[in-house]
């Protein structure tokens, strides 16, 4: 529980304990501003997989790759901004370019599990432990269609296995132990009534 994660680090993540650059800060909260929210149904909707490899669809990965960024985030699902097929960008390393999974399929989970706290983009304000596999295997598609295999393991198998989650309709509360699911919501009521 020392790493954070979210789309996450503290994946799709919080920003950090010192304060923001306020342009970085403004950045985010308009990225934040696009990103829908949860009580949003179409974070509960299973996405449809992509059949068109085509220049709309690198558009949309450009875009959610500057979304993610802005949001200082390391992943960012398609459902997450509105729109439902199954697309993910993620990047767990500040350096690498950034990865796009079209109509991704886990198709194989180690049995060694690790739990670690998650933050959503989707779950301002919530932080919860979610116990997943540390090594998948997947497949998926890139941008142009060709057929990618990538072994993940620890943050970037965490970050994959979050945005995949979010293409089926699920979220880390689901995840998560019943405690941690409730101290969850009751953070996400307080924050709809400050708002
Ligand atoms: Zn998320």
């Amino acid at each position: 529980m020392s790493e954070q994660l979210a789309d996450t680090p503290a994946i799709e993540s919080e920003p950090e304990e010192e304060p923001l650059d306020p342009e970085v800060a403004a950045r985010r909260n308009a990225a934040l501003a696009q990103i829908r929210s949860f009580g949003d149904p179409v974070l509960r909707t299973k996405a449809r997989p992509v059949q068109r490899f085509d220049d709309s669809l690198r558009e949309e990965v450009a875009r959610m790759g500057e979304l993610m960024d802005d949001a200082l985030g390391v992943g960012l699902a398609a459902t997450q901004v509105g729109a439902l097929h199954r697309l993910l960008v993620y990047r767990v390393q500040r350096e690498a370019p950034v990865a796009a999974l079209i109509n991704p399929e886990i198709v194989w989970s180690g049995k060694e599990t690790e739990a670690m706290e998650e933050g959503c983009l989707s779950l301002p304000s919530v932080l919860v432990e979610v116990d997943r596999p540390v090594h998948v295997r997947v497949q998926a598609r890139d941008e142009h269609g060709e057929p990618i295999m990538i072994e993940a393991s620890g943050l970037e198998a965490r970050v994959i296995q979050h945005e995949v989650d979010h293409l089926d309709g699920v979220l880390i509360l689901d995840r998560t132990t019943r405690e941690q699911r409730k101290e969850a919501m009751r953070r996400l009521r307080e924050a709809e009534t400050a708002a």
